[in-house]
């Protein structure tokens, strides 16, 4: 399958400044260049403007200057009224429309999966996984629940899956559920759970989840059990390409789900230095902003060599993710922006009632 490639994203995306707290002197051409976030406070309404670089060191420090109230909502407050757009990457936006655009292809979907696909899939979660409820797993379920305030949805049902993968997941057709493995469960601290919790309940908000299952279901050949190869081949045949291609840009919406649900960029960063290769037993001894200047590694080499760089846009054709190092560009870019700040702020919601 061919999809996007990276590779063209940007140049020189990250740079690392002498005098680092951390990674926050991460820099990109797609961020805010002018490194100035304006934020109304909610509690006096006086404007705020604050320098980028010094908010991200800790976005709880960041105050009203008039009355000293916190401006941002980064303790695990529900951001009630969070919409959406204010999270989907403009990738995702753009290649989900084309995949809709295309005649019958909404018909068709809910016609080859319908309720009997979430059924099934019910079935084998609850007859062979963990439920997690109030009563079981309650830590979890406390995460969870967190994580679905943060991303302002009602969090489906659910389930630990006993798996040595480290792995997430959402899936489903109308009715979705979240599967999370115990292999994960057991490498990520309880800020890392309620950043992949909130990841996978971004899917659930940006309505992917549908087309993510039908991207699933056409890699792994199970609509060729349904026999339904003829349709498969035939009708799907370009829309699988453009599928796969939305896939991944998918994720990139949901990474910034998974920032906003902890508001915090050193989870996010340490989130994807785990998956990268961390383990519990190591988990003390690794370094968020050696991953970072790890990332900057990956780019440099990418860059300066042509063969790496073709053979990387080839690898991604048959990726389901973005490359690791290049998730974590795109999210700390994201953290740059006056959007990032609008939604930790809850500037959207008001501005959108105002707007009314
Ligand atoms: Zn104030
Ligand atoms: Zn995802």
């Amino acid at each position: 399958m061919r999809t996007q490639s990276f590779c063209h994203v940007r140049k020189s995306a990250v740079s690392i400044g002498e005098t680092r707290p951390g990674f926050v002197g991460y820099r990109q051409s797609m961020a805010n260049d002018s490194n100035i976030a304006t934020v109304s406070c909610r509690f006096c309404s006086a404007a705020n403007r604050f320098p980028i670089d010094k908010a991200l060191l800790d976005l709880t420090k960041v105050v009203c200057g008039s009355c000293k109230e916190k401006l941002l909502r980064v303790s695990g407050e529900p951001l009630t009224d969070l919409d959406s757009a204010d999270i989907a990457h403009p990738w995702d936006r753009e290649a989900l429309a084309k995949f809709k655009a295309i005649p019958y292809v909404e018909e068709i979907l809910s016609k080859v999966l319908g309720s009997t696909f979430d059924r099934m899939h019910l079935f084998r979660h609850t007859a062979s996984s963990l439920k997690v409820s109030p009563r079981q797993a309650p830590r979890l379920h406390r995460l969870y629940l967190e994580a679905a305030g943060r991303l302002d949805v009602d969090p489906p049902p659910l389930f630990i899956v006993q798996s040595p993968h480290v792995n997430a997941y959402t899936t489903g057709a109308g009715q979705p559920i979240v599967g999370i493995t115990t292999a994960l469960v057991d490498m990520l601290d309880d800020r890392g759970l309620v950043g992949v919790l909130g990841h996978e309940l971004a899917h659930v908000k940006l309505g992917h989840v549908l087309f993510r299952t039908l991207a699933v279901l056409l890699a792994n050949g199970a609509l060729k059990v349904l026999n339904l190869a003829g349709l498969a081949n035939l009708a799907l045949g370009p829309v699988k390409m453009l599928l796969f291609k939305w896939y991944q840009m998918s994720e990139l919406s949901a990474d910034r789900g998974e920032l906003v649900a902890t508001g915090s960029l050193t989870t996010h960063v340490r989130t994807h230095m785990m998956l990268a290769g961390g383990t519990a037993k190591i988990a003390d001894e690794l370094d968020v902003a050696a991953f970072v200047d790890q990332a900057n590694d990956a780019e440099a080499l990418r860059d300066g060599d042509i063969f790496v760089s073709i053979m990387e846009m080839f690898d991604n054709q048959d990726r389901s993710h973005p490359l690791l190092v290049w998730r974590v560009h795109h999210a700390l870019a994201w953290s740059r922006t006056q959007a990032f700040f609008d939604v930790l702020a809850g500037k959207g919601p008001r501005a959108r009632i105002a707007s009314k």
